[in-house]
C-alpha cells in the first residue's frame, strides 16, 4: 500500500570534486570523488493525486516551476527533464509513487564539474525514498540516478556522480571501481588540502556543442573498443599501449587518456594509503600529468581552464592542479599546502584577472 502520510521531508545530497580519474567511469575504470560542502535541498510534499509540482529555487522565476502528472513524463530538454526523468524511471523499475510538490535549491554551481545534476537526482529519490517507504539502498538509488541521466535526459554519463553524491563525504575520498561497484574510503595524506576553482565557463553534459561535448567522447571510446575487439578500455593496461597504434590517431589519443588515466588512479590510491613522506608532492604530479592528458589526449579543456591550471602550479604552495569533472569548462582542483588553499586561491584568482579573461573565476573550496 501506498503510504500517503502528507508530512513534509527534508533531503539533501552534496556535490563532488573528483581528485582524479576522468572519463574513466563510462569505461568500466577506476575514479577518486570527494564530497564538497555545496549541497542541493528538496522539501518534498506528498500528495492524495497523480500530480507533481516542482519548483526550482535555482531557475529564474518565469522558468522556475515545472507541472506534470505521474505516468506522463515526457523529456523536454528543461531542468525539469531530470525531475521527470525521476519519477519515470522509479516507475519502470516497479516504485509506487504519488503526487508531490517539491522545492528544490542548491548551492551546487550547475555545469561547472562539481556534479549538481547527480546532486539533484540523489537528494530527489533520498526525499522520494522516505515520502513512499521504497525499498532502495544506496547503491541502487545511485544506479537509477545515472538511468534517469542516460534514459530519459540524454546524458549518457557513467556512475561515478551519482555513487559520490550517493556515497561520498567531505571526510574521505570515494575510490570506486566503477565495473564492480567496489568501493573504499580513502583519506587525503597530511600536509595538504584541496582548492576547487570554478572557471565560470559552464558545460551541459546533456546538450554540448557538436564534436566537442561528452556523449562524442563516449562514442570515441565505444569505436577505441570495437576497433580494439575488447569489451571496455578498462580491459588495458599500460603494457598494452602499444595495441593503440593500429587506430586512427584521434581515437588512439582518447583511448590512450583512459589506460593512462586509470593507472594514475591506482597510483594516486596507493601513494595516499601508504601514506609515506612525499605523498604529497607525488599525488600533485599526478594531479598535472591528469590535467595534460585530458588537455592533449581527450581534448576536454578550455583556455580558461588551462590558464588556471598553468597559473595554479607556479604557485610556490601548490603540489598539482587539474581540470576536474566532464570537462568543457568547469573547475580546478588543485592541491596545496596545508592551511594555505584560500591564500592560493585568492593569488590565482588575482593573476587570472590580470590576463584580463572575460570569465569570473570564484574559489568554491575551502
Ligand atoms: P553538472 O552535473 O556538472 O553540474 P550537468 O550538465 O550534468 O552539469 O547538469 C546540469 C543541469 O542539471 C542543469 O543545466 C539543470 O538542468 C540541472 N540542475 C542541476 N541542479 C539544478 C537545480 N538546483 N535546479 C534546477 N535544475 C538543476
Ligand atoms: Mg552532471
Amino acid at each position: 500500500m501506498i503510504n500517503s502520510t502528507p508530512k513534509t521531508i527534508f533531503s539533501s545530497a552534496a556535490g563532488r570534486v573528483n581528485l582524479i580519474g576522468e572519463h574513466t567511469d563510462y569505461n568500466g575504470g577506476f575514479v577518486l570523488p570527494i564530497g564538497i560542502p555545496q549541497r542541493t535541498s528538496v522539501r518534498l510534499t506528498p500528495q492524495n493525486s497523480r500530480q507533481v509540482r516542482i519548483k526550482s529555487l535555482n531557475m529564474k522565476v518565469d522558468d522556475g516551476h515545472f507541472e506534470y502528472e505521474l505516468g506522463k513524463e515526457r523529456a523536454t530538454k528543461h531542468w525539469a527533464d531530470y525531475i521527470q526523468g525521476v519519477t519515470a524511471i522509479l516507475a519502470k523499475e516497479g516504485f509506487l509513487l504519488q503526487g508531490f510538490d517539491a522545492e528544490i535549491q542548491s548551492d551546487v554551481p550547475m555545469g561547472s564539474g562539481l556534479s549538481s545534476s547527480a546532486a539533484l537526482e540523489v537528494s530527489l529519490m533520498r526525499a522520494l525514498r522516505e515520502a513512499f517507504n521504497l525499498k532502495l539502498d544506496d547503491v541502487s538509488l545511485a544506479r537509477l540516478g545515472q538511468k534517469v541521466e542516460n534514459d530519459f535526459v540524454g546524458a549518457r554519463v557513467g556512475i561515478m556522480d551519482q555513487m559520490a553524491a550517493s556515497l561520498a563525504d567531505q571526510e574521505a575520498a570515494l575510490f570506486l571501481d566503477t565495473r564492480n561497484f567496489v568501493y573504499e574510503r580513502v583519506a587525503l595524506p597530511k600536509g595538504c588540502e584541496l582548492l576547487v576553482i570554478n572557471s565560470g565557463v559552464s558545460h551541459q553534459n546533456a546538450h554540448g556543442a557538436p564534436g566537442a561535448n561528452y556523449n562524442t567522447r563516449r562514442s570515441e571510446c565505444e569505436s577505441a573498443c570495437a576497433q580494439l575487439k575488447i569489451h571496455e578500455l578498462r580491459d588495458l593496461g599500460l603494457e598494452d599501449l602499444p595495441k593503440l597504434d593500429t587506430l586512427p590517431e584521434v581515437i588512439k589519443r582518447r583511448a590512450r587518456h583512459v589506460i593512462t588515466e586509470n593507472a594514475r588512479v591506482l597510483a594516486a590510491v596507493e601513494i595516499m594509503k601508504e601514506a609515506k613522506p612525499g605523498a604529497v608532492e607525488k599525488l600533485g604530479k599526478l594531479f598535472y600529468e591528469s590535467h595534460v592528458s585530458q588537455r592533449d589526449d581527450y581534448t576536454v579543456s578550455v583556455p580558461e581552464i588551462d590558464l588556471l591550471v598553468e597559473l595554479a602550479i607556479k604557485d610556490a604552495d601548490v603540489f598539482g592542479a587539474r581540470l576536474t569533472g566532464g570537462g568543457f569548462g568547469g573547475s580546478i582542483v588543485v592541491l596545496t599546502k596545508e592551511g594555505k588553499a584560500e591564500a592560493v586561491g585568492q593569488r590565482i584568482l588575482q593573476a587570472y584577472k590580470l590576463q584580463g579573461n572575460k570569465s569570473h573565476p570564484t574559489v568554491l573550496v575551502p
